[in-house]
């Protein structure tokens, strides 16, 4: 597969998650399920793969299953986060039902065959109804780079020559940026900001906001990543900018993985995450070599910090 390709993939479902009209939160569940399936699936000769709809419903029904618990006990409240503006989801209504016939055990739900298929069958047709048709509508326009509405048929859709293979390659990148768009729009429907809180750490986001925090890591990154510049990969005399790769609104959770050090200037000029497919390329090679240590160090370096203050 072409990096060219590649990078028109990635920049698409950017596009999709910055300019899509996401009103519940069922697209980032689709956009998600396509990708665990394309990891889990083999793509046929001609790079196109199957998926049927019961197998993304099993995925979605996985994915709320945790949180159609409360978040805390709240006045007044259930507790449990609203994954809509309006009414609340109807497939985490659902799945309430479901979490309360048995006891909260997803194993035990999956082996009750008829109530397991029915609720599949529900959660099913909402997805065929919802996300499936407006997933890949972007800016009012239909934009079917994943798989085309036409297709649909027996039950299945069928992505598109190279997109399996695309959420293959880029798995763990898609699912990030998935993710962080999900705790962002659930933290704008107002009714969860009193159960959130303000204190509350929904992601567990290691490094809070402050510029002092982000220093703090400085010598984190040095150790791991050397003196050079991540950009220019020219040596860094002065004191190098912490920055984040990719901006903290489309990229929320990390443990370190996200920064990098650089000459402010190479910083400045640093436009779109994927203008350049070498710095995505790098920063790639860099978290499957050095994340874990990453890591392990920045979880060492906040201890440290929060016992000294
Ligand atoms: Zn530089």
């Amino acid at each position: 597969m072409s990096a060219a390709s590649e990078v028109q993939f990635l920049r698409n479902i950017q596009r999709l998650l910055d300019e899509g009209d996401f009103v519940a939160t069922y697209k980032f569940a689709l956009l998600q399920a396509l990708a665990d399936v394309s990891v889990e699936g083999a793509p046929d000769s001609g790079g196109e793969l199957v998926v049927p709809l019961d197998r993304i419903a099993e995925k979605f029904i996985g994915y709320y299953w945790p949180q159609v618990v409360p978040f805390r006990p709240f006045n007044g409240s259930d507790g449990i986060l609203q994954q809509n503006t309006g009414q609340q989801a109807s497939i985490l209504r659902e799945l309430v039902q479901l979490r309360l016939a048995f006891g909260g055990k997803l194993q035990l739900a999956r082996q009750n065959g008829r109530l397991w298929q029915q609720t599949v069958r529900k959660v099913s047709s909402v997805v065929r109804e919802m996300p499936l048709w407006k997933l890949q509508v972007v800016a009012g326009k239909p934009e079917e780079f994943l798989y085309r509405q036409a297709d649909f048929k027996d039950g299945a859709i069928i992505l598109l020559p190279g997109v399996a293979s695309h959420f293959r390659s880029f798995h763990g990148l898609v699912l990030r940026l998935v993710r962080g768009r999900w705790l962002e729009r659930e933290r704008t429907v107002k009714s969860n900001q009193p159960i959130i809180g303000a204190e509350a750490d929904l992601e567990g986001f290691l490094f809070g906001t402050g510029r002092k925090a982000l220093d703090g890591f400085r010598e984190v990154l040095r150790e791991v990543d050397g003196l050079n510049c991540f950009y220019c990969d020219r040596r860094m005399n002065g004191v190098p900018e912490v920055d984040r790769f990719i901006s903290r609104s489309r990229y929320p959770i990390d443990l370190g993985h996200n920064f990098v050090l650089a000459h402010p200037q190479c910083n400045n000029q640093k436009r779109d995450f994927l203008a350049d497919l070498r710095h995505l390329q790098r920063w790639g090679h860099r978290n499957r070599h050095a994340g874990m240590a990453l890591a392990d160090k920045a979880r060492q370096a906040k201890r440290h910090q929060s016992y000294a203050i």
